[in-house]
């Protein structure tokens, strides 16, 4: 596994628990996937030597994030079975080149131009409108790297505060609702999708998912399509997550993760194969599990906001027996910071959705 974080710790023990020996690269000597590994390798993700070793000792090496150099990857793939590809990653790991590919493939997005000069922005605003948000290209994640813009001066002065690095500038879609398909695509190209997840982003970064997301049949069916042809197209080999924006009752594609996704964390509780497991299938090209899902769930986001006096009140959530915790062993707790989540299941999605809304403040 190349990176060590909650993802990369939540596929760590899926594959333990299969029987598979797991060796985590990952730079933090504490890092949430290199606590629950065989082997730690600690060095950072361009190290020749420690991408050597990993390859070397490994049947098989996948990723939990975007942000892996594909140049390590096309490394690896000297030395063992790697998937995702490098192409897949590198064409998602940059928003210029992810927006371009979706619009290049024919996939609706929100209007978008790419920003590659302060001089490009006058332009691009043509083409967004206002308001508009300006994204950096690179390494943005969860809000990060993002400014909301009303007029050219703004677009320049957010330009200049991103280090006038390469960005996308897409227009501002007034919202109805966000979904997400988290599907898995094996060797041969067959698929396994998850049921579709209904999100509520506070501040950029997720705070709730729903399933089943509250949409039409056929709104939820052709979000599926999309992911499926997107996967497709890409010729994916893994698990990976395509994030939706509703508007105007229309479906536009916000992101590809090409990777499990915090979206897809309901499955942990809720579905016969979760998204790690998955994972771990795919990479070890055994047949994919059953995506079904069991029952209704909210799954709520435990930041590091809620650490002030003394951490959060866990006996409150764990006296609810439909509940499900699942902390990430993080040390520092910092605001913002994904520390946990837990899996509200009930009889319906609204209970779910209530139960988990009353906790998520009890905390
Ligand atoms: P991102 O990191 O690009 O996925 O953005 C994080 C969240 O910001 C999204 O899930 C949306 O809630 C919001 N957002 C991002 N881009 C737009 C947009 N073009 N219009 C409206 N909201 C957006």
């Amino acid at each position: 596994m190349l990176g060590g974080g909650q993802l990369g710790r939540m596929f760590t023990l899926a594959a333990r628990t299969m029987g598979y020996k797991v060796m985590v690269l990952d730079p933090d000597a504490a890092s949430p996937a290199g606590q629950m590994a065989d082997v730690h390798l600690q060095a950072d993700y361009t190290d020749l030597a420690a991408l050597k070793k990993l390859g070397e000792s490994c049947a098989a090496v996948t990723t939990e994030f975007e942000n892996v150099p594909a140049a390590s990857l096309n490394e690896l793939a000297r030395h063992c079975r790697v998937a995702p590809g490098a192409e897949a990653v590198a064409i998602v790991q940059d928003r210029s080149h992810e927006k371009s590919w979706l619009a290049g493939n024919g996939f609706a997005t929100a209007p978008f131009a790419l920003v590659n000069s302060e001089a490009d922005l006058a332009a691009a605003l043509t083409v967004t409108g206002t308001p508009a948000l300006l994204k950096v290209a690179r390494l943005g994640y969860d809000g990060k790297g993002q400014a909301r813009v009303g007029s050219l001066d703004e677009a320049r002065a957010a330009y200049q505060e991103f280090g006038s690095q390469p960005c996308v500038l897409e227009g501002f879609v007034r919202l109805e609702r966000e979904v997400s398909v988290v599907l898995a695509r094996d060797d041969a190209g067959q698929c396994a999708l998850f049921p579709l997840a209904e999100n509520r982003h506070d501040n950029g970064i997720l705070d709730v998912t729903i399933v089943p997301a509250r949409v039409s049949g056929s709104l939820a069916q052709q979000a599926c399509d999309t992911a499926r042809a997107v996967a497709d197209k890409l010729g994916y080999v893994g698990v990976m997550a395509v994030e939706f924006f509703i508007a105007g009752g229309q479906l536009m594609i916000n992101e590809i993760a090409p990777r499990p996704h915090n979206s897809g964390h309901y499955t942990l509780d809720a579905c016969v194969t979760d998204q790690f497991e998955q994972q771990v299938r795919a990479l070890c090209g055994l047949p994919l599990g059953d995506p079904r899902l069991l029952s209704p769930v909210a799954m709520v986001n435990i930041l590091g906001d809620r650490w002030h006096d003394g951490g959060p009140h866990w006996d409150t959530l764990l006296a609810h027996t439909n509940i499900k915790l699942h902390l990430y062993g993080k040390q520092a707790a910092r605001p913002g910071r994904k520390m946990g989540h837990f899996n509200v299941l009930d009889t319906d999605v609204e209970s779910a959705l209530q139960l988990a809304e009353r906790m998520r403040n009890a905390l």
